[in-house]
């Protein structure tokens, strides 16, 4: 018998504790929940089923950048599956091309390769870079080597959870795939150090999100793009979380006014619809896959293609990334302003935050709970740290409901 280990809040009516009791009893329990069981979701605000309203800080993790139910999104998909949903790629379809086109404008590349998932992102960029380094910088056989950062997250596949040095996503998924090395985040004479003739590529995060919202030392990133170049290494900037406006900025490199090799991107890019990821770079480095060596039944399918151009539409004017910009001066000082009162740390760009919670006042996880019974979704992380992340297109007006009641439960 499993035991309903969301269930440790008061207040919950019968028929919220009936669903979450038969969740708990046939999922898996590879997440821990929160106690709120949402049925609906418009803009920044979701409902639950029991008809209480919650203001959404988490985003799915960057994933409901524009919010939920997004008209221009929604009509684009309703459209679009009417029309055609999956052809697979073994034939071409009249929206792929489109978004392609679409997205490597918006990034100034050349090449997208459409996957699904973020992990998968990761996975198609791994493989390109090893390819790479065979094919055009003629590694010896087998011998490709990855920089990557401590603290980082990538996703949760066997080869990715390989190099994560957090324990949950890493112990007892062994054996790993070797050729991973890993340095600390925001050393950048330790990523020096750690380049030999057998580096393909330096994957990193710009931004670290899972870890806390841990922002490099500036001049991190462009120091960075100089040693690859310098070392003929690929830099892979995982923008999976990041990217896609989250900063304030179309690509979290765009804050160092860096461009990587290549662009990792997920989450936001399927507008909080359906899963979409892609690998963006030129050709010189996505052109070494050939027909049959990577794919993906669903990658690049009519429908996430639709809803993707969209996104990259809507991104394209710049009026989400400057409105992220001003909002994120706002929500900057409001949260800078609870240091000392049940906060240690702030860390905040853009319309993202992570805010350390005092120990004295309880863990990040605890201060989630008695957040949702004040109508606030949010995330705790790593312990102490809880993550804030808003749709983009949440109001200055609502930003300040959110501090109050964030500020009342710091309080106690
Ligand atoms: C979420 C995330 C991933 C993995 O994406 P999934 O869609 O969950 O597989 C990879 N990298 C970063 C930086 C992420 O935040």
């Amino acid at each position: 018998m499993t035991a309903a280990r969301s269930l440790d809040m008061p207040s919950l009516d019968t028929a919220t504790i009936g669903i979450i009791r038969a969740e708990d009893e046939h999922v898996a329990h590879n997440y821990h929940p929160l106690p709120v069981v949402i049925t609906r979701g418009e803009g920044v605000w979701v409902t639950d089923v029991e008809g209480k309203r919650y203001l959404d800080l988490l985003s799915a993790y960057s994933a409901v950048n524009f919010g939920h139910s997004h008209p221009a999104l929604l009509a684009v998909a309703q459209e679009q599956l009417q029309r055609l949903t999956l052809t697979s790629r073994a034939f071409h379809n009249d929206k792929l091309g489109l978004f392609a086109t679409a997205l490597a404008d918006l990034a100034g590349k050349e090449l997208v390769l459409p996957m699904n998932t973020g992990a998968e992102a990761v996975e198609t960029g791994i493989k390109v870079a090893r390819a790479w380094g065979y094919r055009v910088k003629r590694i010896a056989p087998d011998a490709a080597t990855i920089v990557v950062a401590n603290g980082n997250f990538h996703g949760r596949t066997t080869t990715i959870v390989g190099f994560s040095d957090d324990p949950s996503a890493h112990d007892d998924f062994g054996p790993y795939a070797p050729g991973f090395v890993s340095v600390p985040f925001g050393d950048i004479a330790a990523i020096e150090a750690a380049i030999d003739e057998n580096t393909a590529a330096v994957l990193i995060e710009p931004i670290q999100g899972e870890a806390g919202i841990i922002i490099p030392p500036e001049g991190y990133l462009r120091a960075v793009r100089e040693i690859c170049t310098k070392h003929g290494v690929l830099f892979i900037a995982d923008e999976i979380q990041a990217g896609l406006g989250r900063t304030g900025e179309t690509f979290a490199c765009d804050l160092e006014g860096v461009v990587p090799d290549m662009y990792l991107l997920g989450k936001a890019l399927g507008g909080g619809i359906l899963p979409l990821s892609a690998v963006v770079a030129d050709r010189d480095v996505l052109g070494v896959i050939r027909p049959g060596e990577h794919g993906s039944t669903f990658g690049g399918n009519p429908l996430a293609a639709a809803v993707g151009e969209r996104v990259v539409a809507m991104l394209s004017t710049g009026e989400i990334q400057e409105r992220t910009r001003l909002l994120g001066e706002h929500l900057a000082a409001r949260l800078e302003g609870l240091i000392g009162q049940g906060v240690t740390a702030v860390r905040c760009v853009g319309l993202w935050a992570g805010v350390d919670i005092d120990p004295a006042v309880g863990t990040g996880r605890e201060v989630a709970e008695r957040l949702v019974a004040r109508g606030v979704l949010v995330k705790d992380t790593h312990g102490q740290t809880i993550r804030i992340a808003p749709p983009l297109v949440i109001r200055a007006t609502e930003i300040d409901w959110a501090i109050e009641q964030l500020q009342v439960v710091l309080a106690g």
